[in-house]
């Protein structure tokens, strides 16, 4: 027969007794599925226009000074617009990837220390005004998948990185402690609100919808680090002080 899916919870009493419930979730796995190809399909559909669209964009550009200057302005936000929608796509994409890859065994040995000293070279390049600084006390790796974690990585720091002001470090601290491994990004930024904290993960929240978008921001950029940590056994813990900064700290265990 086909596959199905079962959900068991029990609960045990002091007395001995306990009920186990049972739940066939093979529907709702299903719907999720569809709805993880979907999203997929459109994001790649889109991209085929926007490509060609950009092409006709960069046309446009290149004649640019051939234009009356009002016209300069319009081309510029359709330029970053285009890029936004891109950047969307992109995450939207990979999203979708990384949400269907079902928790398959991650074997590839992970060196989080020298991911994230080349993800700060990197940075270097692209935010040559900004301090990452990076502690790193350990040089043990996890089992994972390399894209992920650097993925899921570069989201923390370019958010410390968005969100705090150009003069405050962000620092990134990577440490054994008891049984786990902690992977911290550290920022001087706003903080967020405790009442925000439980929603901060799911796709499209976002704390402050005007200075968010303003910075260019895709709002799924957390749901990415939260699947990428699930699929690692990996638990994304949040801290934040408003007006002190904020720790986003993933802890694998070991
Ligand atoms: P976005 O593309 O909007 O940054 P994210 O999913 O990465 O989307 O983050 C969701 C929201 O969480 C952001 O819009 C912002 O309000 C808040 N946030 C994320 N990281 C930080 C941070 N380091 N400091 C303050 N707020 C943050």
């Amino acid at each position: 027969g086909r596959q199905r899916y079962l959900q068991m919870e029990i609960t045990t009493f002091a007395d001995g007794d306990f009920l186990l419930f049972v739940r066939d979730v093979t529907r709702m796995l299903q719907l999720e599925q569809q709805r993880r190809d979907f999203v997929g399909n459109v994001s790649h559909e889109l991209r085929t226009p926007l490509t060609v669209f950009k092409g006709y964009l960069e046309t446009l550009m290149a004649a640019g000074d051939r234009f009356d200057p009002r016209f300069h302005k319009p081309l510029e936000q359709m330029e970053l617009q285009a890029r936004r929608m891109e950047n969307l796509l992109d995450d939207l994409l990979w999203l979708s990837r990384i949400e269907s890859v079902r928790s398959e065994k991650k074997t590839e040995r992970v060196d989080i220390a020298g991911l994230v000293e080349e993800l700060r070279d990197e940075l270097a390049h692209s935010h040559p005004e900004r301090v990452v600084a990076l502690r790193l006390d350990t040089r043990d790796g996890v089992a994972g998948d390399y894209r992920e974690l650097h993925s899921a990585i570069s989201n923390l720091v370019l958010n410390a990185l968005k969100y705090s002001p150009d003069d405050k470090p962000v620092l990134v601290h990577w440490r054994r402690e008891g049984e786990e491994l902690l992977l911290s990004v550290v920022d001087q930024g706003p903080g967020i609100e405790e009442q925000h904290l439980p929603r901060l993960t799911e796709r499209f929240y976002r704390v402050d919808e005007s200075r968010s978008s303003a910075t260019g921001g895709t709002g799924l950029g957390l749901a990415i680090v939260k699947h990428v940590a699930a699929s690692h056994r990996a638990e994304l813990r949040i801290d934040s002080e408003p007006g002190e900064g904020s720790a986003f700290t993933l802890a694998f265990p070991d």
